[in-house]
């Protein structure tokens, strides 16, 4: 079991503290490659995962023709589309869940702007929750059929993501639900830190040199760092790897942010780009990213959205690999990092692709969705039908 000893506050996160020794770290060999393999390094309780979805274990891809292509020859691509819902946040899902079935809850609730939502949504289905899902107002109407057909309730929130979250939470206080907001619950940031893990066991027990990753709210960057860290604390890695942020060029305020230099305004600007999965404009982690970028002696870049659908391209037609555009980010954001000289071509570089576009078959059910910017709202909704 996880022996969490405490909890430190770091650049404005939670993070969960355990007894670090080589123990924690599972032996090399077999036993099933999944997220629950780490389970020593995770806030669990023994026995069995109930948790019906496979997770975690994602490949390690050596991509030979992108190697060539970019003249990269230790390029890896860790490929975190192959979770139940197509994207890297599969895994904190599958953890808040587990620990609310567990804590015998019965409902859990996130805002998002689509992929956690639909997560949230499935995972929630599999593992017989119900799901109340807070999105903005503009959340692309294919993520709500998906939402809707796996039996969740969503609020539309008319004030934008921001306002969101602030309902989804305010919802937790009031109603005891089970908390799946991105940044918030300390356990989602644990269930990305195994991307980290596993990577160190795919590598041979080795660390990469470079890790690139998206950067949106900041979860997926910080947990990587994390997850690095504790390998070094637990004895069985030297050093961590530099991390590569990457922004998008319409949304990029980590990048100038790391840079020291203001934004212009059409840096931010979440609407106009097409990697929407990382078009967030006050990232809630974001102190945390910096930091994470600075200790490790990395780097946060921003890419324009040719760029982002040319990695897209790339990774389809060298690797196999079919991406979103946030999901190709990394691709674009090493490509600009080799061309800046923050990366040199021998190193071992790991690019993170974090998710893959799914389309719905039909439209949303209306019944399922409904506007709110008041918890009344959701109280009445829920009025509406059995619970
Ligand atoms: C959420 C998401 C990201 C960014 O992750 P954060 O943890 O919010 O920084 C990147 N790519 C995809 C596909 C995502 O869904």
């Amino acid at each position: 079991m996880g022996r969490v000893t405490g909890s430190v506050r770091t650049a404005g996160c939670e993070w969960l503290q355990y007894d670090y020794g080589p123990g924690l770290v599972p032996e090399e060999g077999p036993g099933p490659f999944t997220m629950w393999r780490y389970r020593h390094l995770l806030p669990m309780s023994d026995g069995p995962v109930r948790y019906p979805l496979p997770i975690g274990g994602t490949p390690l891809l050596p991509a030979p023709a992108l190697r060539v292509a970019l003249g990269t020859p230790s390029l890896w691509i860790k490929d975190e589309t192959r979770g139940p819902t197509a994207s890297n946040k599969d895994r904190a899902t599958a953890l808040v869940i587990e620990d609310g079935l567990r804590r015998g809850l019965d409902t859990i609730t996130t805002a998002s702007t689509g992929n956690a939502a639909v997560a949230t949504a499935f995972g929630a289905a599999a593992a017989g929750m119900r799901a109340a899902i807070f999105v903005s107002i503009d959340c692309q109407e294919d993520k709500l059929a998906l939402m809707t057909q796996a039996g969740a309730w969503v609020f539309q929130v008319p004030d934008g993501y921001a306002a969101a979250v602030d309902l989804s939470r305010a919802a937790v206080e009031e109603f005891g639900w089970v908390d799946r907001n991105t940044g918030v619950n300390p356990l989602t940031t644990e269930a990305k830190k195994t991307v980290a893990l596993e990577i160190w066991e795919q590598l041979g027990r080795r660390m990469p040199d470079v890790m690139v990753a998206p950067v949106g709210d900041g979860p997926t960057l910080a947990a990587l760092e994390k997850g690095f860290a504790e390998l070094v604390a637990c004895g069985v890695a030297a050093s961590k790897p530099r991390l590569v942020g990457v922004q998008a060029r319409a949304c990029q305020p980590l990048v100038r942010a790391w840079q020291g230099t203001d934004p212009a305004p059409d840096e931010l600007d979440p609407g106009s780009t097409v990697a929407d999965g990382i078009a967030v404009l006050r990232p809630a982690v974001g102190d945390a990213v910096l930091q994470a970028v600075r200790s490790s002696g990395g780097a946060m870049v921003a890419v324009s959205d040719s760029e982002l659908m040319d990695a897209v391209g790339l990774l389809a037609s060298t690797a196999g690999v079919g991406a979103e555009p946030a999901g190709a980010a990394s691709l674009a954001g090493l490509r600009s990092a080799l061309r800046e000289g923050l990366v040199n071509r021998n190193e071992t570089v790991v690019v993170l692709v974090t998710g893959r576009e799914i389309k719905a078959a039909g439209s949303p059910s209306r019944g399922r969705v409904a506007v709110a910017d008041r918890l009344d709202d959701v109280r009445q909704a829920f009025g509406r039908v059995p619970l």
